[in-house]
């Protein structure tokens, strides 16, 4: 069995389909998918879904950094949000997707949106502590802020998701805190990916997981159709070419990490 740690399943392209998709991951042996919420209606959408099919998906509620930085950090929408978590606590297992995106900042008012970002990803953090939750990150043309920051303010348990860094981003993280994951998506899957594929090899196969991120990022051998959580078992035959345990091993291993970081039983 494997588990897709990140997905987006509410979404247009998938979620008219959610039965077939609940059937595909059933065949191809990937026993949970958790929903990543990016503001608070895909938080509400991911916690539907996991009512819907509980025991297969499970939600996280966040907010992306993409949606955080053109957010006023605003008490009324913390509380909301927290009302969200306490509503729900039973199918939420992680805070986030929070972390920086350097990609679509508006030159003109970039210091107000890497602000935003921050305090939005602080908040997170600080009550993923309150209610012992894990958190999942998102960095994207970021990667000496996002490490500088996670250090600064000792952001010591969470997913570094959707793996697109080096094998020295990794090794920092690993140095600072032995509770932060790495996750591996579509990317691992690319001829191009040299750098990803070299730090899936180098880390200690205790601190890897898998995710597509469907609808997003589908594998090399599917690229171009969309995504969904049964594509991870491509990601995990990557993964075994890449490493030299034997693929009864790596499944397993990585079966419990999963279960473990995202404290499902
Ligand atoms: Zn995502």
């Amino acid at each position: 069995m494997i588990i897709d740690t990140h997905s987006h399943c509410y979404w247009d392209s998938i979620e008219p389909r959610i039965d077939a998709i609940v059937e595909n991951m059933q065949q191809a042996q990937v026993s949970h998918a958790i929903q990543i919420g990016c503001d608070i209606k895909t938080s509400e959408q991911a916690i539907d879904l996991a009512r819907r099919f509980p025991g297969i998906f499970y939600a996280t509620v966040g907010f992306h950094p993409e949606t955080a930085q053109d957010m006023k950090f605003e008490g009324e929408v913390i509380e909301k949000f927290e009302r969200l978590l306490l509503e729900n606590r039973d199918v939420i297992v992680a805070i986030g997707e929070t972390g920086f995106d350097y990609h679509y900042l508006t030159p003109e008012i970039e210091s107000v949106q890497k602000k935003n970002q921050e305090q939005w990803w602080l908040i997170q953090w600080e009550l993923a502590q309150k209610y012992d939750l894990p958190l999942v990150i998102h960095t994207r043309d970021a990667r000496n802020e996002t490490i500088e920051f996670m250090i600064e303010h000792d952001i010591y348990r969470a997913v570094i998701h959707c793996y697109s860094e080096d094998p020295e981003f990794a090794q920092k993280l690993m140095d600072f805190s032995s509770e932060i994951y790495f996750a591996f998506g579509g990317i691992l899957t690319y001829k191009k990916s040299e750098l990803v594929q070299e730090t899936a090899k180098m880390l200690p196969l205790n601190r890897i997981l898998l995710e597509t991120d469907a609808p997003f990022l589908s594998p090399q051998v599917v690229r171009g159709t969309i995504n969904e959580p049964a594509y991870t078992r491509h990601i995990f035959d990557r993964l075994c070419e890449l490493r030299s345990e034997d693929p009864g091993e790596i499944e397993e291993t990585i079966y419990q990490n999963s279960l473990k970081f995202y404290g499902i039983k």
